[in-house]
Parts: structure tokens; sequence; C-alpha cells
């Protein structure tokens, strides 16, 4: 799928480094995924890391009511949705408990190839401890993918955009991905 091949394209400077990274030893086994958790996770997306999310669960039959429901539960209970009162969206930036998060050792229920950016970057950097100060993101490696990718990225989020009618630039995840599905069930109505 050509939309896959991109993604990967994308993320692929991210998954090398993973790979080494765990090549060196420096992976999440044995962790319980706090990074992934209300306890340092707050990851927003763009419309486009948010599209490919929704493409990846649309086409792999993963979208249904207990999944809405999870996503529901997760934008309420971490008030993720907040209005700034100006009639624009909120971008407040707030922790959460990610819906996709399993809770266990590698909980995460997304492939790397759709998983966003600011996930794939962010790492073990020690053989056996998991904790804060040896878990952390390679923020100029982000830059570097950030630089490599920029001018098909905002041509990419623009067609996004411009078809699930979307205004915002970033989102927590939970709430952009809402978008989508209502856009989605609009479009099928
Ligand atoms: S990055 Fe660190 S906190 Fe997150 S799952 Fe891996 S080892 Fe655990
Ligand atoms: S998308 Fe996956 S890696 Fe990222 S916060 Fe959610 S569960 Fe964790």
């Amino acid at each position: 799928m050509v939309v896959a091949m991109k993604s990967h394209e994308r993320r692929k400077i991210l998954i090398d480094r993973m790979e080494e990274l765990a090549g060196q030893g420096q992976d999440c086994q044995n962790c319980a995924g706090t990074c992934c958790t209300f306890e340092a996770n707050s990851m927003m997306v763009t419309p486009l890391e948010a599209w490919e999310i929704f493409e990846f669960l649309k086409s792999s039959d993963l979208i249904d009511q207990n999944l809405k429901e999870k996503i529901f539960k997760t934008i309420k209970e971490f008030r993720l949705d907040q209005s700034t009162g100006n009639g624009k969206r909120s971008f407040i930036r707030r922790t959460y408990t990610c819906p996709f998060f399993h809770h266990r050792e590698l909980g995460c229920a997304l492939p790397k190839e759709v998983k966003p950016y600011g996930c794939l970057a962010f790492n073990a950097h020690h053989e056996t401890i998991k904790a804060k100060e040896f878990c952390y993101s390679e923020k100029k490696l982000l830059m570097e993918r950030d630089e490599l990718f920029s001018k098909q990225e905002e041509m990419e989020n623009e067609r996004v955009k411009n078809q699930y009618k979307i205004y915002w630039d970033k989102l927590p995840l939970p709430v952009a991905l809402v978008d989508f599905f209502n856009a989605d069930d609009q479009q099928s109505n």
C-alpha cells in the first residue's frame, strides 16, 4: 500500500535508531511502559499523523464501539478537549494514558509504521534502568526527520485538512482521532 510505504519512509530514520539502540540492549523489555501513561505521556499529533493511524485502524477493521468508547473515556478523564474560550480548538498539552496502551511491557497496539514520531523517538538509553533519566526523546533526530520531510508533509497535511475539513495543526492523539471518526461517519451517511 502506497500510504504505508510513505508513512514508513518518513519514520525510517527513527525506526532505524530505535533498532540500533535495541541492538545495544537499550530497549523497552521489562518495562511497565510508564511513558505511555499519564505519568509521562502528552503526545500531540498533526493531521497527517492522526490520518495515518485512522487509515491503519480502518483498513484493519479495528474501529468499533469499544475503541470509540475507550477514546471518549480518555478524553473525558484527562480533560483533553478543552475550549480556550476564543472559539478555537485548544492546544493545551496535558498528560494522559494513551488509549492504545495495553498496560504491559511493549504494550503499544500500533505498528511502528504509523506510530506518532514523538513516540518512536522516545527510547530507553540504558540496558537495565528503565527510569526517567534514561528514557528520553532525541530532539536532534526528530528535527533531522522534520527537515527531511517538511515540504512533503506540509502538502500532505493540507491535503488531509481539506479532505476532512480540519482546522487545527496539532491535537492530543485521542481528540484528533475523533475528528476523523466523525468525518468518516458523515461521509458514509
Ligand atoms: S521508553 Fe522507557 S519508560 Fe518508555 S517503555 Fe521504553 S523503557 Fe519504558
Ligand atoms: S501511540 Fe503507542 S507508543 Fe505512543 S503513547 Fe500511545 S501506546 Fe504509547
